[in-house]
């Protein structure tokens, strides 16, 4: 019997759960990882060989069109690691696929420039330009560079080249990263810190699955104590690489310039504001194998590492690593994943950890690390509560009187206030003084906030901008319509106005727009140029001010309004941040913490610096419910064209629910936000036993109800948002 057509699986990057079949012709060779052009319907596709199949198909099959020879094939840990979050997330393994070729271009062959140099032979006729021109080709130049360092027209460098006294060169485009230095030194370690890189050492040079929490105070020197462990990992393995993800861009720009002190070369950045050409050039690299240090926000982690040997997840708390549009996905969760596809070295590192990860820790499946001291002499600051209940402030101001003394006493010791307000814009919403109206955005529920530097009324939801109308469109009061509350840039008039001759700026994602705004006022900051800085939750994190002594936090309430699961969690752990920024080197710090709840655990444990009892108090808070880390939750958000439709709907979704031991569902309810875009919003909410396969169980649900089109519904497992 002649033997069968070849027959490859080829998954697409399309909402996609299944590989699609496609015959090979003919002499092609196409193992599984390559990535080929397949025709999908009327167009073609780039997809990548996921299986072969030895079971020919009876039906006539398409044929792969071309196989893409530049692009070397994604390793099989890559393909498990999509097959496995995609279960886990409950999205299609096609969605996934589609983040991990971020860069199309990246498959091809690197762009190249023509560049012309010097040959070493002599033209047969020799003029003073001619002669000018050789004297500077001795390195390769383009075309018109060389004609202007040459001083002649571009005419003489064509003859030259004519005339074969000079050649082309080909330079890529996209030039490797230079190779990290392992061995230069490194910063001392404290008997503290070297312990700790130590462990992390000795559990890269495992090359097994092992995870660590790296848990140490701000301050403590948790960056110098991983960077021993990925000087190892680099050592150990010539072609090892490893990839340190970071919560926010912002944090990426502060930390390269340690990396190029510490391994004398700058990193390969990764991350949603880079270029195409940047991200073309990284893709390939790492692809390739030869970018050794990946830094880089959470899509990083799906870049196809051919031998990644270590991650590093700085900041492991923070919420910005949970995406919450299109693949909802934790990357925390799914960077130790990877590590155990990968049998490499995991390291969470953060000055407050997620109960998640402390729950992993205590029981054990991670090495717990400490780091309790800040080294050198510097202290901890000292954190005080101002009870905004016995000593308000005046009416229209927000920073009571101890925060103020506060902050006069530290302008006078010439030394620098960090306030801290996490509201944007200048009123988080604005009010008719005439009817009683709250300005929303159309088609969602949500107020519009007041941004007076910019004159403009903004939906930080939805980004919906308009201009703040000079009549309140409701009852057409001219001048009623009045903003409500302080946000930053509020805060920064009040200041302005009661420290006369401060320096003041503002620190939010509407102030600093680009890196390098960022970096500019970072400096600014550092050298002095700035007394009070008001800042967002951008503040709360990595920079460091040597003359930074105050930190007050101005309402230190507002996350706990709105009451989800993790709100007091998140709000110890953003106000312990920002609480660490105060006091370095020789200086001690002090925080003010401006409160109407001076009793809720979140703030009266801060205040006693008690971060192990608050810990317990939450845990025991979870253990009771059986919510994370001691049960599962998840979500189910359905959305629709109108209430009515949404109703009918999750009614119907409702009762399709599957029955399962050990799994409760609770709803359909009004999603916090009913109104989004438009779109009606009801909302499931899913706990289950650790043992329960809640992916699993979602996704069985979801398969059960035929939902027309204009009805959506998005799972999102593990949910960190309660809208
Ligand atoms: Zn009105």
């Amino acid at each position: 019997m002649p033997p069968g057509p070849r027959i490859v699986s080829v998954l697409l990057p399309q909402p996609l759960p299944e590989p699609f079949d496609y015959e090979l012709p003919e002499g092609m060779n196409a193992p599984p990882g390559s990535f080929v052009v397949v025709p999908l319907g009327p167009r073609e596709m780039i997809g990548v060989v996921w299986a072969e199949r030895s079971v020919p198909s009876n039906r006539k099959l398409k044929a792969v069109a071309e196989v893409i020879a530049p692009a070397p094939p994604m390793p099989p840990a890559m393909r498990t690691f999509i097959e496995r979050a995609a279960k886990y997330v409950c999205a299609p393994a096609g969605n996934l696929l589609a983040m991990s070729m971020r860069s199309r271009e990246a498959l091809e062959e690197p762009p190249v420039e023509l560049l012309v140099i010097a040959s070493g032979e002599t033209p047969e006729r020799m003029t003073p330009a001619r002669e000018k021109v050789l004297a500077e080709a001795g390195a390769p130049l383009s075309s018109a560079d060389l004609a202007r360092a040459a001083g002649v027209s571009s005419g003489v460098v064509k003859a030259l080249l004519d005339a074969g006294a000079l050649m082309q060169v080909e330079r890529s485009l996209d030039p490797p990263f230079e190779e990290p230095d392992p061995e230069r030194p490194a910063r001392d370690l404290t008997e503290e810190q070297k312990a700790a890189a130590d462990v992390l050492k000795a559990h890269v040079s495992e090359r097994a699955y092992k995870a660590a929490l790296l848990d140490g105070v701000t301050g403590s020197g948790k960056t110098e104590v991983y960077f021993e462990a990925i000087a190892q990992a680099l050592r150990d393995d010539p072609e090892a690489q490893v990839l340190v993800l970071l919560p926010e861009i912002a944090l990426t720009q502060a930390v390269t310039s340690r990396f190029e002190e510490r391994f004398g070369v700058v990193p390969a950045e990764w991350h949603s504001a880079a270029g195409s050409k940047a991200r073309r050039r990284v893709w390939r690299e790492v692809a390739a194998g030869r970018a050794r240090i990946v830094v880089g926000a959470r899509s990083a982690l799906f870049l196809p590492y051919r031998n990644l040997r270590l991650i590093i997840v700085d900041e492991e708390h923070d919420a910005s690593y949970k995406q919450e549009e299109g693949v909802i996905y934790h990357a925390r969760d799914l960077a130790v994943m990877r590590a155990h596809i990968e049998s490499c070295a995991i390291v969470l590192a953060s000055a407050t950890p997620s109960l998640e990860t402390l729950a992993n820790a205590s029981s054990g499946k991670y090495t717990h690390l400490r780091l309790s001291a800040r080294p050198g002499v510097s202290r901890l600051p000292e954190i005080a509560l101002a009870d905004l209940r016995e000593q308000p402030p005046e009416t229209g101001r927000w920073i009571a009187p101890q925060l103020a003394k506060a902050i006069e006493e530290t302008l006078a010791a010439k030394e620098q206030a960090l306030l801290f307000l996490n509201r944007r814009g200048y009123a988080p919403l604005v009010l008719c003084r005439a009817c009683g109206e709250r300005l929303k955005a159309p088609d969602t529920d949500s107020w519009l906030t007041e941004h007076r530097y910019s004159g403009m009324l903004i939906c930080h939801l939805t980004g919906f901008t308009m201009q703040k109308p000079l009549a309140c469109p409701h009852c057409g009061a001219k001048g009623s319509l009045t903003g409500v509350s302080p946000g930053v840039e509020r805060l920064a008039e009040e200041v302005h106005t009661r420290f006369k001759g401060a320096r003041v700026e503002v620190l939010s994602s509407d102030t600093v727009t680009s890196p390098d705004s960022l970096r500019e006022l970072i400096a600014r900051m550092e050298g002095g140029a700035i007394d009070i800085l008001i800042g967002t939750q951008i503040v709360a994190k990595g920079h460091n001010f040597p003359a930074l002594t105050l930190v007050g936090v101005v309402d230190a309430d507002a996350g706990l309004r709105g009451g989800d699961l993790r709100a007091g969690e998140r709000t110890f752990q953003l106000l312990l941040q920002v609480a660490g920024r105060a006091g370095r080197a020789d200086k001690p710090g002090r925080a003010i913490i401006q409160t109407y709840a001076p009793e809720s655990p979140a703030i009266s444990l801060l205040a006693a610096g008690d971060r192990d009892a608050f810990i317990e108090h939450e845990m025991e808070q979870r253990r009771q419910v059986g919510f994370p880390p001691f049960g599962r939750l998840g979500a189910v958000i359905l959305a629709a064209g109108s209430s009515e439709q949404a109703n009918e709907w999750a009614a119907a979704f409702g009762s399709a629910a599957p029955n399962a031991a050990g799994v409760e569902v609770w709803g359909p309810a009004p999603a916090p936000i009913a109104v989004l875009r438009g779109r009606h919003r009801r909302r499931f909410l899913v706990r289950s036993d650790r043992n329960v396969d809640l992916s699993a169980y979602l996704s069985a649900w979801k398969e059960r109800v035929k939902l027309p089109p204009s009805v959506r519904v998005a799972l999102d497992v593990e949910p960190y948002s309660f809208m």
